[in-house]
């Protein structure tokens, strides 16, 4: 699929989910989802400033929450000090996350196919004997990364 046409379906997607919440696309809005599909990695407040100097910080903390709020975007953190924020995984594709306890730093994994339907059978016993419906799993490993061992 051509890049311009998977960006307007994002864009369309995000449209969409924030009319649903009563919220606006509005251009602060349409910046961050397009830092957020295009950096490749979960970014930090600190990433959005650098990339969208024009954007006052206290905007795209209230933006993300919106974000948030209408299922656009996931907190990936291992600690208050050190969030990310990063695309809802089903705009994205499933994966899971190394993360830094020293410096914050987020690497995406994706783990091999057996593993995930292994751990997906596994859990949906788990989840049966709960009686508990299980959509979807997230599973961050924290630990240091090369740069802070
Ligand atoms: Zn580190
Ligand atoms: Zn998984």
């Amino acid at each position: 699929m051509p890049a311009q046409e998977t960006a307007d379906d994002l864009h369309s997607v995000a449209a969409r989910r924030l009319r649903l919440i009563d919220q606006r696309y509005t251009p602060g809005r349409r910046a961050i989802v397009d830092l957020l599909g295009t950096a490749g990695r979960p970014v930090s407040i600190g990433d959005i400033a650098e990339r969208l100097p024009q954007l006052p910080r206290s905007s795209a903390y209230r933006h993300l929450t919106v974000l948030h709020s209408a299922g656009l975007v996931r907190r990936v953190t291992a600690s208050d000090e050190f969030t990310r924020f990063e695309l809802a995984e089903d705009l994205t594709e499933h994966h899971h996350h190394l993360l830094c306890v020293s410096c914050g730093k987020v690497i995406d994994v994706t783990l091999p196919a057996d593993f995930e339907r292994q751990a997906a059978d596994a859990i949906s016993r788990l989840a049966d004997a709960e009686g508990f419906q299980a959509s979807s799993h997230q599973l961050d490993v924290l630990g240091l990364c090369a740069g802070c061992r």
